[in-house]
């Protein structure tokens, strides 16, 4: 029979780590399954500025994510690789069932977190991988000395589209409205940045290319007037990059947990609508959605798991 822990963790971004952390802390047996690489968001972010108490210049996702891992796995969290493909929260003890697998444990914390909205063009899956990227921290390298567009107006895309200066020849933000989502603060080191342009009110239709990306259709929002973009003939290819928000990754609990938008709902202590099932991060309904934010919600779940453990000795 398998081991029955005591807190499964469904994700390794910095809500599902530090749910690992405190409920590893609180000497309960813990397991976190994580897909991919540990981060989830952050792992694509190249620059974290704002977490409490971080003084270390210029910090990245990755660096700030891999004292995350190691201080779960100082408090005795296992980990495992693997896709969870179906869950059984109808029990006293849940199942997750993998593709490696099948895990039990008395309480679940769901931190699955969210992944990048696609930029909604025609052409556009063709070109993923090829031109279009949603991960300036993995790509900005492959487009030194090109032209590079970004989608979006929010703080990942003012961000990430100041990262993509210090390799690209150009960036040029096209965002559908003439303000800028992001915070003040954001907007002001960018409007400084010489290398970066602004495309007011134009969304991206249409992408094209003999492989790589090469042309793309974009349309002004206010007048509808269609423009076509190609690349610098010495260049014969630009990238596009997407950051238009984020989409739930909480498929796997249609038709088991309560949803709005995708999005779980839980109470201010993380409990979902099932008894021993908790989400944080991301993946709720929440106003605020940042690395603090998620790294709280992740030490209220894992007491709460302790305390629904405790009541049920
Ligand atoms: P966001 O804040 O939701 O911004 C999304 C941006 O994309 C908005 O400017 C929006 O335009 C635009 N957009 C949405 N759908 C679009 C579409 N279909 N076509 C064209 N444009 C579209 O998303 P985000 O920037 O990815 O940030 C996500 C969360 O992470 C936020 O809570 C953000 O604060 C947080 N975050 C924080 C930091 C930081 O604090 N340093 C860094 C990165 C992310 P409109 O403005 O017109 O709605």
């Amino acid at each position: 029979m398998s081991k029955i822990y005591d807190v499964i963790v469904l994700g390794a971004g910095p809500a599902g780590l530090t749910a690992g952390l405190y409920a590893g802390r609180s000497r309960l047996s813990t397991l976190i399954i994580e897909k991919g690489q540990d981060g989830g968001q952050i792992a694509i972010t190249n620059e974290i500025e704002n977490y409490p108490g971080q003084q270390l210049e210029g910090e990245s996702g990755p660096s700030l994510i891999a004292r995350m891992t190691e201080q779960a796995k100082k408090f005795g969290c296992e980990r495992v690789s693997d896709t969870i493909k179906s869950v059984d929260f109808s029990g006293k003890t849940k199942k997750l069932v993998g593709t490696k697998g099948e895990y039990e444990a008395r309480t679940v914390i769901i931190a699955t977190g969210a992944h990048p909205r696609p930029i909604g063009c025609k052409n556009e899956e063709q070109f993923v991988g090829k031109g279009i990227s949603f991960c300036a921290t993995c790509d900005a390298a492959f487009f030194e000395d090109f032209e590079v567009y970004v989608v979006g107006g929010g703080d990942a895309a003012v961000e990430e589209a100041m990262y993509l200066t210090k390799f690209a020849r150009k960036v040029t933000i096209i965002h559908r409205r003439n303000e800028l989502r992001a915070a003040k603060s954001i907007q002001e080191k960018a409007f400084k940045n010489e290398k970066l342009h602004f495309m007011w009110d134009h969304v991206v239709e249409e992408v094209d290319g003999d492989g790589m990306l090469s042309k793309m259709i974009v349309k002004n929002t206010k007048t509808g007037e269609l423009t076509t973009i190609e690349a610098d003939e010495d260049d014969g290819i630009f990238g596009l990059f997407g950051f238009i928000g984020l989409l739930p990754n909480s498929e796997l609990f249609q038709g088991i947990i309560d949803m709005e938008n995708n999005y779980i709902l839980t109470d201010d202590n993380m409990h979902t609508n099932i008894e021993g099932v908790f989400a944080a991060g991301d993946i709720r309904k929440k106003s605020l959605r940042q690395v603090v934010t998620a790294a709280a919600d992740g030490a209220i779940a894992a007491m709460q798991a302790e305390k629904y453990i405790a009541d049920l000795n």
